[in-house]
């Protein structure tokens, strides 16, 4: 069974990110905890998870904190919503990314897994692709989310490409 701990070097980690790419989260409760171990789904490693805490669970969380990271006291509105994110990283794997641009990498991905609706309700969004490389290769950029992707995967080439000829 795995077992969690609270992650305060995630939380700070993942502020100088907010601060950079997401902006609408500033204000938003997110919990920030360490899996022992990786689990795997699927026949993958998962190095992290994004979820949310929703009803009484999320209620309780926010009683017993008290007013950390809330926007405003929570017992006096009956129809505050509780909800609050959780972010989950695998310690093992973590220990194994040794520069700090994996490490962003992988909190960056969870935190982009965090949205906020039109109702500025805490969401959670999917991958931008799930594909199989053997279809990439098979029959190419076949649908506009990949095109997109391999637009990103190019450009991130050049860069690499650029910085390898100086
Ligand atoms: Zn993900």
């Amino acid at each position: 069974m795995s077992t969690f701990t609270m992650a305060p070097e995630l939380a700070t980690r993942a502020d100088k990110l907010i601060r950079k790419h997401h902006t609408h989260l500033k204000e938003i409760p997110i919990l920030y905890v360490w899996r022992d171990k990786a689990t795997r789904a699927g026949g993958r490693l998962v190095l992290g998870k994004a979820s949310r805490l929703t009803g009484r669970n999320a209620y309780l969380i926010g009683a017993a904190i008290g007013g950390q990271g809330e926007l405003y006291d929570y017992e006096h509105d009956d129809d505050a919503d509780h909800t609050r994110f959780v972010i989950e990283i695998a310690a093992d794997v973590w220990l194994l990314l040794t520069d700090d641009n994996e490490r962003d990498a992988l909190l960056d991905h969870e935190l982009s897994h965090c949205r906020l609706d039109d109702e500025g309700r805490l969401v959670l969004r999917d991958h931008d692709v799930s594909e199989f490389a053997h279809i990439v290769k098979r029959y190419g950029l076949w649908r506009d989310d990949l095109r997109e992707f391999g637009e990103a995967v190019e450009h991130q080439l050049s860069l690499e490409l650029e910085s390898s000829s100086k």
